[in-house]
């Protein structure tokens, strides 16, 4: 059987680690393997740091691309 959420009481899932509706924190089912190191300073979605250093160099090339792109395009033809 589901639970509910005690903040807004929408349906969640066994498995939900957050509320859809409200985005509020569900208590961890019991028998959780996740047990965080009691670091519990910060209310955001931890992100790994790799994952964003890889989206920033992705974004990054893609603008010195399309910068290069125009750049190309600019230019008189050789013939
Ligand atoms: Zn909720």
């Amino acid at each position: 059987m589901a639970g509910k959420c005690e903040r807004c009481g929408q349906t969640i899932l066994p498995d939900d680690a957050v509320c859809w509706q409200c985005g509020a924190r569900l208590m961890p089912a019991s028998g959780a393997a996740i047990s965080p190191t009691g670091k519990d300073d910060a209310d955001m979605p931890a992100i790994a740091w790799t994952t964003l250093a890889y989206l920033a160099v992705s974004t990054a090339v893609i603008l010195l691309l399309l910068v290069w792109m125009m750049i190309i395009l600019a230019q008189q033809p050789l013939l």
